[in-house]
């Protein structure tokens, strides 16, 4: 076993009270015989059982059943059809979730099943359900298994990779740190395998256009998620105050490796607290639209104002009132989220005008803001 070097560790590891561990399938399934790679199984939950011994409260999301459920049905080869992946992941769940309870309940571990679809993290009422049932588990020191419910989640209602689903898990269990388990052990400048100057990012603090344009696409054959979701993941996590850290599960022991320094890349969450209402906004919500504010709402947003209509030079989107929608500045650029206080269809009227106007113009009364801020979360620069 890797020995724990706690003085190597970064603080917002040593620190971080609430884990999210997220592990690709390329790591726990044998590509070539489609069985799980036990020796590596076993190393994780050696880390996992120690973390909770250091006092530490571990969720953990685990990819794995669409590669396991695709051998076992003679499908090991070529891409699937959405229903076969489906059928898929409904054999292959079966033997990710007992492999996990096996394993932990030999470290004197509980293990818990919990497959969740996009609507458990975006619609509040069903999120806050989610979260009591994650939260009653690990006040029992269980371990919650988590997984997408990939044979009911279709298309439209799918999240599709396990990056973007943890980062949710992370935010609606308000989470220290979420570590992507990758076969890549950071995020760098460009791909490593192409360009030989390549170098590995040790921090990331904001989320911006040029490390979005890192990300490039490396997605695996077993896994969907390449840099772009990883990514788009610490979009979401930093968003909600969640640290984020990718590093190698290619090694044994990859937990206990962080505790020892390994290289990795960490995105940082800025320290301020955001709260609940914000959080929820920023990360879980699926935007149902555009507004395109000018330089003049840019500032007075940043300043902690509202949005007024009169800001606002363009709408996308169809849309209703209280629906998310993303703020972007005249550049273009995202700079938030928010619940909009008008439907789409009123919010084109209003665009450009004064508060006073509104009523004149739609015939009836409403609120001044189109965003108000306690309604809107603006993304850390
Ligand atoms: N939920 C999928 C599975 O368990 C994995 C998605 C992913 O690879 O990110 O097979």
């Amino acid at each position: 076993m890797t020995t724990a070097d706690a003085s190597t560790a970064r603080p917002e590891w040593r620190n971080a009270k609430r884990v999210v561990v997220k592990i690709g399938s390329a790591l726990l399934v044998d590509r070539v015989s489609g069985r799980l790679r036990a020796t590596w199984l076993n190393s994780i939950a050696d880390d996992v059982a120690d973390l909770v011994a250091d006092g530490r409260e571990v969720v953990l999301v685990s990819s794995g059943a669409i590669a396991l459920g695709r051998h076992v049905m003679g499908l090991a080869k070529g891409a699937l059809e959405l229903e076969q992946s489906q059928a898929a992941a409904a054999v292959g769940q079966i033997s990710l979730a007992s492999a996990w309870q096996d394993v932990l309940r030999t470290r004197g571990l509980t293990a818990a099943q919990v497959l969740l679809t996009l609507g458990d993290t975006e619609e509040r009422r069903r999120y806050l359900n989610a979260r009591r049932t994650m939260d009653t588990l690990l006040a029992h020191r269980v371990i919650p298994v988590v997984n997408e419910n990939d044979t009911v989640a279709t298309t439209e209602i799918r999240y599709g990779d396990n990056d973007r689903l943890s980062a949710r898990v992370a935010s609606m269990m308000s989470a220290d740190c979420l570590v992507l388990l990758s076969d890549i052990d950071g995020l760098y400048t460009a791909p490593p395998a192409a360009d030989p100057n390549a170098r590995r990012l040790d921090v990331v603090t904001a989320v911006t256009p040029e490390i979005e344009a890192m990300a490039g696409d490396a997605g695996s054959e077993l896994s969907k998620g390449g840099m772009v979701t990883k990514v788009a993941a610490a979009r979401i996590a930093m968003g909600s105050g969640c640290h984020m850290v990718i590093t190698s599960g290619k090694v044994l022991h990859p937990l206990m490796a962080i505790s020892a320094g390994a290289p990795c890349t960490w995105f940082l969450a800025p320290s301020d607290p955001v709260t609940a209402r914000k959080r929820w906004i920023a990360g879980n919500l699926e935007p149902r639209g555009t507004v395109e504010i000018d330089a003049g709402a840019e500032k007075a947003l940043a300043s902690g104002k509202s949005l007024l209509p009169a800001g606002v030079r363009r709408v996308d989107g169809d849309f209703d009132r209280g629906d998310a929608v993303i703020i972007r500045n005249p550049a273009g650029r995202e700079i938030g989220r928010g619940l909009i206080a008008y439907g789409s269809i009123d919010a084109t009227r209003i665009l450009g005008k004064k508060s006073s106007e509104i009523a004149e113009i739609l015939g009836h009364s409403g609120r001044a803001e189109l965003i108000h801020r306690d309604d809107m979360a603006l993304a850390p620069v």
